[in-house]
């Protein structure tokens, strides 16, 4: 039975293979950081994590789930409403809530969940869904699971949204989306006009946090505080595998009524699994964390701001960004794959990005800076990068 289709994914793997697009997995032997080991026995420093807040390998995190695999267990067996709830999902809900200023929080496996499961329990064919080009496939696949109208803006193109919201007017109930920071520029979308745009022609916004959550903001709470609209975004998704410690866990949370039909219809909280109790101590830990100080904040953006001064001085060409996203432009893809591969050798893990993943000609590197890179990791990040720009006739 199986031969068929065998050997028509051996000619599909194949084809990726043959197009570069082959994507292999490097095996790392240590915990998640700013310096691990791979198993090649190599030493390298890692600066594509979206380890934003270092925290990760955290020893107060690490003792937080130590701690409740001896007090609530190892896992739920059940989906939330049926016997998976403990008092520590309904703490770090609140703790979530109490983060964004907004009024509940519904937990979810993972963000990929989360904005799968958003649209369809409360928007039906007679809604319309607005939502940027280059939002994350969860998004978009979120909106293929509702049967909302589909309209589509150029990313971060305010005329382009307007005129989006013009042709929607007809339909009954509409809701902009958009990530809150775009992961291959690291560029924020522009919030406030988005939300003037929204109240303009009466709709409902949402903004996934992933990538801008613990990292944009005055104190990091994201876009929301960024362009002070604490408030006004009617749902905001967001991870806590990225900068809220890294494990696993998705969370949308928001209006008081939004939340409440979701718990009520959204499929992915309803037929799956409850994050397990040590994983939902860590993430209470982690609010708690930011509730008592902004230092690993601060650190994040002093780090960021030093890297990156540092690379423009050195020569490169970084596009625009707020967050810590760093694209270190090269344009073209070959020469982003070459340069990547001479950086490891160096000691320093990034990766280019190239067609499809970014426009054709636009090939990069994209750099993530963490609370957990010391001045000497991006200090040795400067140096090799320099010397590989230099290598590699990127700089004169
Ligand atoms: C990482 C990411 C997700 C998925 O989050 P998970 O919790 O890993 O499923 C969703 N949206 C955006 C914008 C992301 O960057």
């Amino acid at each position: 039975m199986y031969g068929k289709i065998k050997d028509h994914l051996k000619a599909e793997l194949e084809a990726i293979e043959n197009a570069g697009l082959y994507k292999k997995e490097r095996i790392i032997v240590s915990p998640q950081k700013a310096d691990i080991k791979v198993n090649t026995g190599q030493d390298v420093l890692n600066f594509c994590a979206n380890n934003y807040l270092g925290l990760s390998n955290h020893p107060r995190l690490i003792e937080a789930a130590k701690n409740a695999l001896d007090t609530h267990g190892y896992g739920m067996s059940s989906v939330r409403f049926i016997c998976g709830t403990q008092d520590l999902h309904k703490e770090l809900e609140r703790r979530i809530a109490d983060y964004f200023g907004t009024e509940d929080t519904i937990l979810y496996a993972a963000c990929f969940d989360a904005n799968g499961g958003v649209f369809e329990p409360l928007l039906t064919s007679e809604d319309a869904i607005i939502s940027d080009t280059l939002n994350h496939a969860s998004i978009i696949d979120g909106v293929r699971l509702c049967k909302a109208h589909r309209f589509r803006y150029e990313s971060a193109d305010m005329e382009d949204l307007e005129d989006q919201l013009k042709v929607a007017q007809t339909h009954r109930y509409r809701i902009i989306v958009t990530d809150g920071v775009f992961s291959m520029d690291g560029h924020v979308a522009p919030m406030d006009k988005i939300c003037e745009l929204a109240e303009q022609y009466d709709a409902l916004v949402m903004v996934d946090e992933c990538h801008s959550a613990g990292v944009v903001g005055e104190t990091g709470k994201g876009v929301s505080e960024l362009y002070n609209l604490k408030g006004k975004i009617d749902i905001i998704t967001g991870t806590l595998g990225k900068a809220f410690g890294g494990a696993i866990g998705g969370f949308t949370t928001g209006r008081k009524e939004i939340i409440d039909m979701l718990r009520q219809r959204s499929r992915p909280y309803l037929f799956s699994n409850s994050i397990p109790p040590s994983v939902a101590a860590a993430g209470i830990e982690v609010f708690k964390m930011l509730e008592e100080s902004n230092d690993l904040h601060d650190k994040l953006v002093n780090n960021t701001k030093y890297f990156k001064e540092k690379m423009i001085a050195a020569g490169f060409d970084i596009k625009p960004s707020e967050s810590a996203i760093l694209a270190v432009m090269l344009y073209d893809a070959k020469l982003s794959q070459d340069f990547a591969a001479k950086l490891l050798e160096e000691g320093i893990y990034v990766i280019g990005f190239y067609y499809p993943v970014v426009p054709k000609e636009q090939a990069r590197i994209r750099v993530q800076i963490s609370a957990g890179h010391e001045k000497e990791h991006l200090d040795k990040a400067v140096t090799a990068f320099t010397k590989v720009g230099k290598e590699l006739g990127v700089l004169k």
